[in-house]
């Protein structure tokens, strides 16, 4: 499930290779169990009217921005507390804590709750979870299926409704913005900006699947609504030059910061088939071939020469790295005479170690060079900028 978002942004300045930086809301339905559970204290009577006031006790920890002026519980639970990450996430300790709890960070989070319950029971499993006999049970009842700090608290009930509101804070750590390569040329789609997001669902031993926080609240998202974001210096630096020839390898999203620089060649004239060369990977042409048309009207136009890797079309499996290999003359002939400049953007997992090895053998089979030689070739590319990647998992 991959969606091209496009929003309206009069104001954000960007160029090809940046990143919009966006952060994202919890779902709702965590926001409200989350209120049901705290509903349970009759004492505090926390709601989502609740104002907060956050006040800045030691000068190394100043009051982060989001919360410096008095919100409601019910926003700090929306945008700001990450109901979504696991509560073994080793991220949920504070720094001042991190040298004490060095061993055992996960624990932290069990450690803290164990202190609020009323339930002797609750309290023994709380404490079960922070001793060293304990690490493989919370590991496979918190890490493994991916539990998240809403079910592990609807699993403590007679807990949950006791965490005193300052505590909340201790818990449930702040939620991270995300970053997009950004899909849209700036010339292209004067005051917009776009983004290519994949919807992250998956499944673990638990029944309710898995969803990514931010690829899901995006995918929510209706016309009309609006977001927080901001643009940030990608790690492509794309050559300034329009006659550098350029080798783009971005399958599945990552072929989003090349929309970018694609359209804005095409929209100032310059964009052209014998300087820009993208290798694109999805599963199936006509299923998760990301901007279909437009690529193919460019490749139509003379502006760009596209080579697809389509891995499931056919019974062998056919990756980018495969396309490349197909095409090794071309790629050493770009490379060896005309300084071509080579960019990989995509998942991290295999591809970036795959596309290196058909790199290597092209240098290996057309540059006559040992495999030694070859590595170190691609490691000097690397280094002069001629060889650049940003890959996320
Ligand atoms: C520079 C940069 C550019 C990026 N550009 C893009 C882009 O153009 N498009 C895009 O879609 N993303 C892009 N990303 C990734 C993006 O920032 C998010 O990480 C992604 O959208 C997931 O965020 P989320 O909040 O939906 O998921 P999260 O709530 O952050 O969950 C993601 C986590 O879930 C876990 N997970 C995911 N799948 C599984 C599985 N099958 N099994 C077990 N665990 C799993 C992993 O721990 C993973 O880290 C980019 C990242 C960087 C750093």
């Amino acid at each position: 499930d991959v969606r091209l978002i496009e929003f309206s942004a009069p104001d954000l300045n960007y160029s090809p290779g940046d990143v919009l930086m966006v952060r994202p809301h919890n779902l709702e339905s965590n926001v409200v169990a989350l209120f049901t559970m705290l509903a349970d204290n009759v004492t505090t009577s926390l709601g989502p009217d609740t104002i907060i006031t956050v006040t800045e006790r030691e000068p190394d920890m100043p009051v982060p921005r989001a919360l410096i002026q008095p919100i409601t519980l019910g926003q700090c639970a929306q945008q700001y507390w990450d109901l979504n990450v696991r509560g073994d996430d080793k991220t949920d300790i504070p720094v001042r804590f991190e040298m004490f709890l060095q061993a055992t960070p996960h624990r932290y989070f069990f450690h803290l709750l164990s202190h609020f319950t009323t339930s002797e029971l609750e309290r023994e499993k709380l404490l079960e979870f922070t001793t060293a006999e304990g690490q493989e049970e919370l590991y496979n009842y918190c890490h493994r299926p991916r539990r998240t700090v809403i079910e592990v608290l609807q699993d403590f009930s007679q807990t949950t409704p006791h965490i005193p509101l300052e505590y909340m804070f201790e818990l449930f750590r702040p939620i991270k913005p995300r970053a997009f390569s950004i899909a849209s040329s700036p010339t292209a789609h004067n005051k917009e900006v776009h983004i290519l997001v994949a919807v992250v669902k998956y499944q673990t031993k638990l029944i309710v699947p898995r969803y990514g926080l931010c690829s899901n609240w995006l995918a929510a998202l209706k016309p009309g609504d609006t977001i927080q974001a901001w643009v940030r210096g990608g790690s492509f630096h794309f050559p300034i030059s329009q006659n550098v020839p350029m080798i783009m390898i971005g399958p599945g999203t990552g072929v989003a910061p090349f929309r970018s620089f694609v359209q804005e060649r095409a929209a100032q004239g310059s964009a052209r088939s014998d300087l820009l060369c993208l290798f694109f990977g999805c599963r199936n042409s006509a299923g998760d071939f990301h901007c279909r048309d437009e690529w193919l009207f460019l490749e139509k136009d003379e502006k760009l020469r596209l080579f697809c890797a389509f891995s499931r079309d056919q019974e062998n499996k056919v990756y980018v790295q495969h396309m490349m290999k197909d095409n090794a003359s071309l790629l050493w002939e770009l490379v060896s005479t005309q300084q071509a400049q080579i960019f990989l953007a995509g998942n991290s997992k295999d591809m970036p170690k795959g596309v290196k090895g058909a790199l290597e053998e092209t240098f290996q089979n057309y540059g006559n060079m040992t495999q030694g030689e070859a590595q170190q070739f691609l490691e000097r590319l690397e280094r002069t900028g001629h060889f650049q990647s940003e890959t996320w998992s």
